[in-house]
């Protein structure tokens, strides 16, 4: 070697020398890391430090690279040997590098797969069991009770004609009644059913007459929600036509309704009302299911609850679905499902039955 090569000699040296020193801590997973001598926070670390030893050792302003820039400088003579130096230097480096880069990088990976595969030793984690929704188990036993009676238990559409949600329930247009039961419409003209009367015109078209059926649904109404009303609510209505039907009839399973769903003591209270479907009309009470009849918080200390509505079919209605009024007379009532529920729940708003809170749907299980 001449006397130009000496010193860039000297610096390829002191390159692989600073790489080394550096490199140490590396050196035991050159060529392989045993599972317990690191933690996968540990290995993730380290190989993050590796990437940074790389750039500052092969990157462009690495030792290496200005060593490289020397080549041209020493003597014709010594340019092979030199260059062949800096080449077999950067060569180890990388080669280090990489070797102890490959065994982090399994040994990430394999750690990585582990700990994201399931331990069976560790406790599961307990299902939650669901439950029917208040209106669903109200609704249930209410079918129960009028299935038990004889009764079909009907389900019909929700979007309605005009014919069916008004007219065939004797409010011809312009008849004030369709302003409290005021719905809402499509744009095609058809109507959100606002009562489930509806039902008792599509059954005794389809069944005939006699008919004894009960059918629960949605109905629609324009209210503005507050605790007491929703613009969406359940109903139940029932209807028994038959020959020789009589108010007493509609009494006696009212009362039986009743007694078997808030217990055998509970009296019925019948108030003269008007429904243009039911003539003569009457609003159903039942005596208080808490105080029994003496005055609380639940009846509003009048000791009687409201039930809803009923009647004897309209003659009207039953000719509207073909059925002769001369023939066959029919009782009709109808019940709120969500009202009912409240109150023997004790809710202060009926809003909370329609908002699906799991932290209250929960207390009903
Ligand atoms: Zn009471």
């Amino acid at each position: 070697m001449t006397e130009s090569a000496r010193e860039p000699t000297q610096q390829v040296a002191t390159a692989r020398e600073a790489f080394e020193r550096e490199f140490e801590r590396f050196a035991p997973f050159w060529g392989g890391v045993s599972a317990n001598s690191l933690t996968l926070k540990q290995a993730e670390h380290l190989a993050r430090e590796l990437t940074e030893l790389r750039a500052r050792h092969t990157g462009k302003k690495s030792a290496i690279a200005s060593c490289k820039k020397l080549i041209g400088r020493v003597a014709a003579e010594d340019r092979a040997s030199f260059g062949q130096l800096v080449q077999q230097t950067e060569a180890g480096i990388v080669k280090s590098l990489d070797e102890a880069e490959q065994a982090l990088k399994h040994f990430i990976e394999t750690a990585r797969v582990e700990r994201e595969s399931i331990d069976v030793t560790l406790p599961g984690r307990r299902p939650r069991p669901g439950h029917l929704h208040p209106i669903t188990l109200m609704r249930q036993r209410i079918e129960d009770i009028f299935v038990s009676l004889g009764y079909a238990v009907e389900d019909d559409r929700e979007i309605e004609t005009d014919f069916y949600n008004f007219d065939a329930l004797n409010i011809p247009e312009g008849h004030p009644a369709r302003d409290p039961q005021d719905t809402f419409y499509t744009t095609d003209g058809f109507a959100l059913r606002s009562q489930t009367s509806t039902v008792q015109i599509h059954a005794m078209q389809r069944r005939g007459a006699p008919v004894r059926m009960i059918a629960p649904g949605r109905v629609f109404r324009r209210d503005t929600p507050d605790p007491t009303h929703n613009p969406m609510f359940f109903q139940v209505e029932g209807l028994c036509v038959d020959r020789g039907i009589t108010m007493a009839h509609l009494k006696g399973t009212l009362a039986e309704f009743v007694h078997r769903l808030f217990g055998p003591e509970t009296k019925t209270r019948f108030r003269p009302s008007y429904f243009p479907f039911t003539e003569p009309s009457a609003e159903v009470d039942y005596s208080c299911f808490k105080c029994a009849g003496q005055g609380c918080r639940i009846c509003k200390f009048s000791g009687w609850i409201e039930l809803g509505g009923s009647g004897m079919v309209h003659p009207n209605v039953l000719r509207a679905a073909s059925v002769d009024p001369e023939q066959l007379t029919g009782f009709a009532f109808g019940l709120g499902i969500d009202r009912t529920c409240a109150r023997i729940y004790q809710l202060d708003d009926i809003r909370l039955l329609f908002e699906n809170d799991v932290r209250f749907l929960g207390q009903f299980s």
